[in-house]
């Protein structure tokens, strides 16, 4: 089966001053297009370097794609390190400085020789078009190993990528097939899920699933290897209905899909409206919600309560309540929903209300301490929760449990 190895090379990606976006491109591309990438490096500009990572790459991968160090610049030291590799020679390509001087020359910039060096490619290599920019690729194969090389620039090492790499190693791929599917669970932890998986999650299957933690939100990819595509789906079909048997009521949508999305759409798709007020998370989940094009399917309003006084005057909570009993607490929580229920034409509201640090905690009320209500013509529902002591993921867990709860409360009934 072939297999990809992707370096991406510059001192800038190793400082940390310019984030690695192409490996991360050329993964996604490659996965999407059946190919299965086993590695990647960010490698210096050096020579010995480059070098290294291509002998460790072609020890992995049938396929070795690197992108950056072909600019006319001194730090410039791919073509030299793969000519290396090769044990060739660079040779100089009379028809790609001809193509650099055409570059330069229909920009009317004046062409310095620094660029000449763009016009050397390791001896026995394919040039490579660059449809917008002066450094030519690349694409070199030895003992049953290609090597194909990009610029580093990433609009030019995508053109380059689709329109010359990808149609050659698609015919090298010849016919696996790999097809992912990424299935999304909220309310689960990461152990809690592989203990109720068992082996599932073993490594060298086939369907192999893979699981990644982000904020809160558990994917699980399950990628296919077949011949042909309607096998590689038929597999991960298979694989979905066991996850669904066994951790189904985790799972709220596949690939794209975001809690709030699949909320929108619910409420869209039933007719019904939202009302919200919001004090911890000053007016996030209105913005998540607002965020998916058609909000005004489902969205009426939302009030961003944060003083006492705000909560009494504008959702007529009650001043002695607050006093009594705390800003923090379930039963202001509830008179935050009901007032917002009752000034809207909403068919369900949502209060917020938690300490969201990193002050104003104590030993009763601590920071995370949050507090959901929910009240529809129905429901009355209000629930204690305690996340992370930390303002940012309190306030992102609170709206993500606010949304998980409208599913699981109000949805689920009507
Ligand atoms: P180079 O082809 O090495 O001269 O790279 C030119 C520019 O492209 C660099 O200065 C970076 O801004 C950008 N670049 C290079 N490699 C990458 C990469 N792996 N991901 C994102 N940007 C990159
Ligand atoms: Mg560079």
């Amino acid at each position: 089966m072939n297999a990809v190895s992707v370096i991406s090379i510059g001192n800038e990606l190793l400082s940390g001053q310019c984030l690695d976006t192409n490996r991360a491109w050329l993964g996604e591309q490659l996965s999407l297009a059946g190919l299965n990438v086993v590695s990647g490096f960010a490698v210096s500009d050096e020579i010995s370097a480059i070098e290294e990572s291509i002998a460790h790459a072609t020890a992995q991968a049938n396929i070795v794609l690197i992108t950056g160090g072909i600019g006319p610049t001194d730090d410039d030291l791919t073509r030299d390190a793969v000519a290396k590799f090769l044990g060739v020679e660079l040779e100089f390509r009379q028809e790609l400085y001809a193509g650099i001087e055409d570059f330069f020359a229909k920009r009317n910039y004046p062409m310095v020789q620094k660029n000449r060096v763009q016009a050397y490619i390791p001896a026995g290599a394919k040039s490579l078009r660059n449809a917008v920019g002066t450094a030519p690729g690349f694409i070199v194969t030895k003992n049953a190993v290609t090597i194909a090389v990009m610029p580093g620039v990433p609009s030019e090492m995508k053109l380059m990528f689709s329109n010359e790499i990808l149609p050659q190693i698609i015919d090298k791929a010849g016919k696996n097939v790999v097809v992912t599917k990424r299935i999304k669970c909220y309310g689960i932890g990461e152990s809690n899920l592989n203990e109720t998986l068992g082996d599932m999650l073993k490594r060298g299957q086939n369907p192999l699933i893979n699981c990644t933690v982000n904020q809160g939100v558990i994917t699980l990819h399950v990628v296919a290897n077949s011949n042909d595509k309607k096998t590689a789906q038929e597999m991960i079909a298979n694989k979905i209905s066991q996850l669904q048997s066994l951790i189904g009521k985790f799972i709220f949508g596949y690939d794209n899909e975001t809690l709030e999305g699949v909320l929108g759409k619910e409420l869209q798709s039933r007719g019904k409206t939202i009302a919200l007020a919001e004090s911890c998370t000053g007016g996030l989940i209105a913005k998540l919600l607002t965020d998916l094009p058609g909000a005004s399917d489902f969205f009426q309003c939302g009030w961003v309560t944060y003083s006492n006084a705000a909560k009494n005057r504008l959702l007529g909570v009650d001043a002695k309540l607050l006093e009594e009993k705390g800003a923090v607490s379930r039963e202001v929580a509830l008179e935050m929903a009901k007032g917002a229920l009752e000034r809207s034409c909403a068919d369900v509201a949502v209060a917020v209300t938690g300490i969201a640090g990193p002050g104003g905690g104590s030993e009763e009320k601590p920071v995370g301490l949050v507090y959901i209500a929910l009240v529809s013509s129905e429901k009355t529902f209000v629930e204690e929760f305690n996340f992370p002591p930390n303002r940012e993921v309190c306030r992102l867990r609170t709206a993500q449990k606010a949304i998980a709860m409208v599913r699981k409360v109000f949805l689920a009934t009507v």
